[in-house]
């Protein structure tokens, strides 16, 4: 059975571990990067969704956001942006950007549960 693999970009420890806890519960299968370099080269394996911070070290989530919506390779990954509060414009920035959703922090588990159901791409095969 091959299992959605969904990329975590998150620099904050504790929300980075709270949501693999989850995803791995729900049975997904999680990679996470704590900088949007690392964001960018592991999403060029092709993960099922992201998981977007947009405030990273270096590089941040928007111009990742960006960035991977301007590659045919990965502009069909969806991307959930993940943002605190007082963030509107570059919320706004990444869904102009394509980004196909976002949560604002803090999020319950249930809407993000529902949320990533809802944005991963259907399995017509089945999962097999
Ligand atoms: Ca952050």
């Amino acid at each position: 059975m091959k299992r959605d693999l969904i990329l975590v970009v998150e620099d904050e420890i504790d929300i980075a571990e709270m949501v693999t806890y989850n995803l791995e519960r729900w049975g997904y299968a999680v990679q996470v990067c704590s900088t949007g370099e690392e964001g960018l080269q592991v999403a060029s394996s092709g993960p099922s969704l992201i998981l977007l911070d947009l405030g990273l070290p270096g590089i941040s989530g928007a111009e990742v956001c960006r960035r991977l919506k301007g590659k045919q390779a990965t502009q069909e990954i969806p991307i959930l942006v993940l943002t605190a509060r007082g963030h509107e414009t570059e919320v706004a920035a990444c869904l102009d950007l394509g980004a196909d959703g976002y949560l604002a922090k803090p999020f319950g588990l249930k809407e993000l549960a529902s949320r990533i159901r809802t944005m991963l791409p259907d399995d017509p095969a089945g999962r097999t």
